[in-house]
């Protein structure tokens, strides 16, 4: 049984079968197809003939335990059922994908039929790395790695920044690769020279670049050098593998980005605060890049993410969106006027200016949580009085305020507490917790 037909029937593993009801493509590795299994209708990814190079077996196995074992978190169409071998050719279903969501390299390019997707707001680019980055961290957290991350695996909505991760059939525990070896241009150096096998680590050099090109759509490697007019086997090893510059590298400039493809670049670069650029600037520094010096790490990339998600606010003067990187002076980005923000909350861990918009998420207050989704406040301009403002409770559980003179007050879910210099606020079950306004 080589491709399946309309009406088809496989038979699955563990009971039932899937009936073919239409093709909805077709890739390296096998076909999609629309079935319908148990009164419900499902993707199943049918391999081609021999695609395992005499793995098959270990591919099938390995397939069979990531799905007892189950996805990492909702943001993977991760697999569900496996079918029998039919004539030496198997496959298995997943959910099929919803509307809205685009493949990531459609916002890196458009073309005459598809225009280039762009994101709603960059509070949803914030989202989406976050999701992204969580997913990555789950998975890794689980055992697995993924080995072989691109711009095909994600699928991303662009008004609201959820992320959908495909082809999980390749996601193996950590040790245990199958031949896969990763797509050029995110591959980790070391893959690419054939030192290492992928793994945990490559990974984290694989999700830096699929970070880099959500912000700035260009390839972080791809600048004057790394692009000849012809490209060679070799040349492609010393530009992604041995020697890899990145385009933005503040102390080597031999990499600068090819003047005229760089328009994405060159909007975007600028645009961003600097603590997000400082985080690219040392994933691509050399010693990170060839493994001298250790790869960034999920959690690190959460910090600064969340940070951004909380700076996104809409500038007074002009209604754009604009980040507030800090409390005192911000310029911003769209009109270039002045925004001045009086008072922040510090955090144990991180500093929060407050800005009417500004979200405060329970990541803010405690990351050893590992919540990235739950909401605990917004900043919320006073309507009778705009220069004055206050955080709105938007959690379920009462806060206590407490105030430089040593009083206490609850604050209720819902209710708004003015932003007062030396108000120190716990808005979670730990006292640890609190923030203090400064
Ligand atoms: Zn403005």
């Amino acid at each position: 049984m080589g491709s399946l037909k309309v009406g088809d029937t496989v038979k699955m593993k563990y009971g039932g079968e899937a009936k073919v009801l239409a093709e909805f493509g077709s890739g390296g590795q096998g076909t999609v197809y629309k079935v319908s299994y148990n009164g419900k209708e499902y993707a199943l990814k049918w391999y081609h003939k021999d695609v395992f190079k005499g793995k098959e077996k270990d591919f099938y196995q390995n397939l069979e335990n990531n799905i007892q074992k189950g996805a990492p978190t909702k943001d993977f169409l991760w697999p569900l059922g496996i079918t029998e071998v039919h004539a030496g050719v198997f496959g298995y279903i997943m959910d099929v994908r919803p509307t809205g969501y685009y493949e990531l390299t459609e916002f890196f390019v458009g073309s005459k039929k598809q225009k280039q997707v762009r994101f709603k707001s960059f509070n949803a680019v914030a989202d989406a790395a976050i999701n992204i980055i969580q997913a990555f961290r789950e998975l890794h957290n689980s055992g697995y790695s993924y080995q072989d991350i691109n711009n095909g695996n994600f699928f991303i909505n662009p008004e609201n920044g959820k992320v959908l991760i495909c082809d999980n059939d390749n996601v193996s525990p950590f040790g245990v690769n199958l031949g896969i070896l990763g797509k050029q241009r995110y591959m980790a150096p070391e893959v690419v020279t054939g030192k290492n096998d992928p793994d945990k680590q490559s990974d984290r050099f694989s999700l830096a670049v699929i970070l880099f090109r959500l912000l700035f759509i260009n390839h972080p490697l791809e600048g004057k050098r790394s692009t000849p007019p012809c490209m060679t086997k070799e040349l492609e090893r010393r530009y992604y593998g041995e020697e890899p510059v990145f385009v933005m590298d503040p102390n080597d400039d031999r990499n600068r980005p090819v003047p005229g493809t760089d328009k994405n670049l060159k909007t975007f670069w600028p645009v961003y605060p600097q603590y997000i650029k400082d985080l690219f600037i040392r994933a691509f520094s050399s010693d990170v890049m060839l493994k001298k010096a250790p790869r960034v790490i999920e959690k690190e990339w959460l910090d600064v993410f969340f940070r951004f998600k909380a700076s996104v606010v809409k500038c007074p003067h002009c209604k754009e969106e604009t980040f507030i990187s800090q409390q005192g002076n911000n310029t911003c980005i769209e009109c270039k006027k002045k925004i001045t923000v009086p008072n922040a909350i510090q955090f144990s861990t991180v500093t929060v200016p407050l800005y009417p918009g500004t979200k405060l998420m329970m990541w803010h207050a405690d990351s050893s949580q590992n919540d990235v989704e739950t909401k605990l406040g917004e900043i919320v301009a006073n309507p009778s009085n705009p220069n004055m403002f206050g955080i709105k409770n938007l959690s379920t559980l009462s806060w206590k305020v407490n105030l430089p003179d040593g009083s206490q007050k609850p604050l209720a879910p819902g209710a708004v507490v003015p932003v007062k210099k030396d108000f120190t606020i716990e808005c979670t079950t730990n006292p640890k917790d609190a923030g203090k306004i400064i």
